[in-house]
């Protein structure tokens, strides 16, 4: 393993994702020896006022079941700094710019930092713009990337905008926008299964394929995000950003090399060669979904903090269309919602059928072959099924399906680290592959800001779903029309 020298600048350090995800990632990347053991530190700040110690017992807690021992998270946790500090105060940045400096000569660091802004994203563009106008960034050849969660904007506009504020003080090629399902190990198998595989590069377009399907399902409700979740929907939540970078990966052409800046620019043609919707189509071919009520589960109008007649969806499904040589005519259709039978994230690619069924004919009976399927499974299990159709064991010659499956083994597993060990490390060394780029996350605000404006003006008849269901009819209406069907769907 390589080893970079990092200061960390963590901002939102006392917060609910920093405890669950960041530190026992960057625990896992200190065991594994990408970050330089000897030549790191990270200052966290928060609104609360802690004491280093107080900060300590806390990455302690966070990251000790996964020490081979106590005093390897203690060494670990003692590289953590805090400082109490309001990002809406100008000053504090000048205490924070020398501590960096004092961290920076302490530790060796050679002055690499990394700025993550773990926060609600209304303080993104303040942090941003204090931090240079405070000479938080090192100036003496090190590195500067900032790294910022997600939502990006919620919609076009405020995207921009927010876009514009990070610009006045990071490059695009030092902003790293997270978009954890690109950290995902199935959603990066896309490319290596495609571009390593001239047997699926071959048929991967119109030729071969009848349509693609993403699912991003979820078992439970809004839980204890309904505030936030409200004021957002499934289409800002899970369709601008997740499914349309899964989508686009799905659909690009060849990259030139694995280089971030080559696969960044096939995304970014492939997503100028979606098809944006004017309102009308976007009536026709998105479908929204609000849970309704299901024994003791409540409808999702009355869970807590959720108004009681919000028009919010928790469930989106639509028909999405690349108009370019590969996939004209092969409808890419997704849908994402809370409360459906389980939770799960799948790709199902559909294949034709043979143009002839010399079985049947030579029956005299209806065709009774399937379409190939290709199915990813991308979540909680990583398997690969391809579905075809072969001989039933006897005498005769009839047919069935058939399922060459892969599944992930228990090494395979426990060599995979999770999304967020796996971006942070990215942008440690420099590769932005597996984020968001403006271009891209502006575009898919485009697409979704339509749907959004037609869901905003016209009036849902919800709720339309049952809680345990794959959610509502109109999304199987969806298929239906176009003469298909859900592969998954019980
Ligand atoms: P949180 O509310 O638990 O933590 C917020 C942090 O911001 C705290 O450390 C708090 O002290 C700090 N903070 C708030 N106002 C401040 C101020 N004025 N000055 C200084 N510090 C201030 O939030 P979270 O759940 O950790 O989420 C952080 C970000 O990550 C958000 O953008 C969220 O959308 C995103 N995110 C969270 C999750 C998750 O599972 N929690 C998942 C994906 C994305």
């Amino acid at each position: 393993a390589t080893a970079t020298r990092a200061l960390f600048m963590l901002f939102g350090a006392t917060g609910d994702l920093a405890k669950r995800k960041l530190y026992p990632s960057i625990f896992n990347l200190y065991k594994k020896g990408y970050v330089d053991n000897d030549h790191f530190a990270l200052i966290g700040t928060g609104r609360r006022e802690w004491s280093d110690e107080k900060f300590r017992e806390v990455i302690l807690d966070s990251v000790s079941a996964n020490a081979d021992s106590e005093e390897q998270a203690k060494v670990f946790a003692s590289h953590f700094y805090y400082m109490s500090h309001d990002v809406t105060n100008p000053e504090h940045y000048d205490a924070l710019s020398d501590y960096a400096n004092k961290l920076d000569q302490q530790y060796d660091i050679e002055g690499n930092r990394i700025f993550y802004i773990s926060m609600a994203p209304n303080f993104f563009g303040t942090v941003a713009k204090n931090l240079k106008a405070h000479n938080c960034l090192s100036d003496n050849g090190g590195f500067n990337r900032l790294i910022i969660e997600k939502p990006f904007g919620r919609d076009y506009d405020t995207a921009e905008e927010l876009n514009n504020a990070l610009a006045k003080s990071f490059n695009e090629n030092q902003v790293y926008r997270i978009d954890h399902y690109l950290g995902k190990e199935m959603v990066q198998n896309i490319i290596a299964l495609r571009f390593g595989n001239p047997l699926i590069e071959g048929i991967w377009n119109n030729k071969y394929i009848d349509n693609i399907q993403v699912t991003l399902a979820e078992k439970l409700g809004v839980e204890e995000r309904a505030g936030y979740y409200d004021g957002s929907g499934a289409l800002r939540d899970m369709v601008q950003n997740h499914t349309m970078q899964m989508l686009t990966i799905l659909a690009m052409e060849d990259p030139i090399s694995f280089k971030d800046v080559d696969i960044r620019r096939e995304k970014i043609r492939a997503l100028r060669s979606m098809h944006v919707y004017t309102e009308d189509e976007a009536r026709q071919n998105f479908v929204r979904g609000q849970y309704g009520a299901n024994g003791d589960q409540r409808d999702y109008r009355h869970e807590d903090n959720v108004p009681n007649d919000s028009i919010t969806e928790t469930y989106v499904a639509g028909k999405v269309l690349f108009e370019n040589k590969r996939w004209k005519n092969v409808p890419f259709y997704i849908r994402t919602g809370k409360m459906l039978t389980d939770k799960f994230t799948r790709i199902d690619v559909v294949f034709k059928k043979p143009l002839v069924d010399i079985f049947a004919s030579a029956k005299g009976t209806e065709s009774e072959l399937n379409n190939n399927v290709l199915t990813l499974f991308v979540d909680p299990v990583n398997k690969i099924i391809l579905r075809l159709n072969g001989k039933q064991a006897g005498q005769g010659m009839e047919m069935q399906p058939l399922d060459l499956t892969h599944t992930q083994s228990d090494e395979e597993k426990a060599a995979t680290p999770e999304p967020y060990e796996r971006l942070i490390h990215d942008a440690i060394l420099g590769n932005a592959t597996n984020f968001a780029s403006w271009d891209e996350v502006s575009r898919a605000w485009e697409f979704a800001d339509v749907i959004r404006h037609v869901w905003d003006t016209d009036k849902p008849d919800f709720p339309n779903y049952t809680p345990g269901s794959m959610g509502p009819d109109a999304a199987d209406e969806l298929l239906a029309r176009d003469g298909r069907a859900w592969v998954f769907n019980s």
